[in-house]
């Protein structure tokens, strides 16, 4: 069972709606959530000129791999209808694998820590806020 922490934001439709579906087809697909930060909400990052999100990190126990989670969360950002128009443009759901354990991980495709825990203060707040403290990896 590995320890892990993912970022969810949604800037369309019914965001708090989307968060707590996302939340629910994660459970779905075997991520066991312990607990969850805040929602938070933020403004745009990278593109200005799309809506507000709102934001959220959720703690939980997985037992599958690190590539089995990238994938489910890819089947849940889809789910949640999610059509991928430009980089860091407006999204129904985007799912960000923040922490795997203690792991150090760099895959085709998935690197953990996530290389912009420390650029995005929601995230670093909502880290604290669930009792992590900074250390060397992120
Ligand atoms: P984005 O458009 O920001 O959601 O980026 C999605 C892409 O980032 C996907 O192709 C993933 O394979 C890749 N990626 C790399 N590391 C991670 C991670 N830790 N969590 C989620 N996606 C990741």
């Amino acid at each position: 069972m590995t320890r892990v922490y993912l970022g969810l934001g949604t800037n369309l439709g019914r965001r708090a709606r989307n968060l707590s579906a996302a939340r629910r087809r994660l459970r779905e697909r075997g991520v066991r959530i312990t607990r969850r930060s805040r929602v938070i909400e933020t403004e745009p990052w990278g593109v200005k000129d799309q809506p507000r999100f709102l934001n959220q990190v959720v703690e939980g126990d997985w037992q599958g791999t690190p590539r089995q989670l990238l994938k489910i969360t890819q089947d849940v950002e889809r789910e949640g209808g999610r059509v991928r128009t430009r980089r860091w443009g407006p999204r129904v759901i985007d799912i960000d694998i923040l922490l795997y354990g203690d792991e150090r991980l760099k895959l085709r495709g998935l690197v953990v820590p996530h290389p912009r825990i420390a650029e995005r203060p929601f995230v670093l707040e909502s880290l604290s806020e669930l009792g992590l403290k900074r250390d060397g990896r992120w």
